[in-house]
């Protein structure tokens, strides 16, 4: 079996997500896609960050009916930061026998040797980069498969501030989404 394993603050999911991880399972004949929502985004300020149950909601709700997809919470589920080798021994653990693929960005292969025991990492799981299609994916001292996906100019900040400023974001992210962002008045302030 072949686990992608999609993490992400996802806050909120939108459309660019849901492509992307749709092209990598069919380019990289993935069985299974898991979001992976991470818990305590170091690079974020506490103050803008909406809860971990409710971007856990939004993603259910971004990915329900696709069967492709699953949403897993073990980064919820842990206390403190979220570190991406601890999360890949867990999967390990429970599939012993999944080829575990990680889909990065490529800001995120750049900056791979600076996380948490890269060396067991790349032990753990292969690692695919989504690259935008026609882009050049930037060196890196590790192995990596080239994804190009569909990634279209989206971003969770653009859609925080369009909520913030009044702008629609219907299309941008599955109504499923929207209506949990307007049930609780989510990124209205900044
Ligand atoms: P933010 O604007 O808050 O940084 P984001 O839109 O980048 O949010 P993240 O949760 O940070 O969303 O991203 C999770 C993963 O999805 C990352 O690997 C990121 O590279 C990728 N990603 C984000 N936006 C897109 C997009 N439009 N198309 C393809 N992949 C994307
Ligand atoms: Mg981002």
């Amino acid at each position: 079996m072949r686990v992608g394993i999609f993490g992400g603050t996802f806050d909120p999911p939108h459309l660019g997500h849901l492509i992307a991880a749709g092209d990598a399972h069919a380019l990289l004949a993935l069985d299974r896609v898991l979001w992976v929502p991470a818990s305590e985004p170091p690079h974020k300020p506490a103050a803008s960050r909406t809860r971990p149950g409710l971007r856990m909601e939004m993603v259910e709700a971004a990915v329900a009916g696709d069967e492709r997809f699953q949403v897993n919470n073990l980064e919820l589920r842990r206390p403190g930061p979220s570190y991406t080798v601890d999360t890949l021994r867990e999967l390990r653990d429970r599939w012993p026998g999944a080829d575990l693929v990680l889909l990065l960005g490529a800001d995120a292969l750049r900056d791979l040797p600076t996380w948490r025991a890269p060396d067991e990492i790349i032990r753990l799981a292969r690692l695919a980069v989504l690259s935008r299609r026609g882009d050049r994916v930037p060196g890196s001292s590790f192995a990596a498969l080239s994804v190009p996906v569909t990634r279209i100019d989206i971003s969770a900040t653009e859609i925080r501030r369009r909520v913030q400023r009044g702008v629609p974001i219907r299309n941008l992210v599955p109504d499923s989404v929207r209506n949990i962002i307007n049930r609780e008045r989510m990124y209205l302030a900044t």
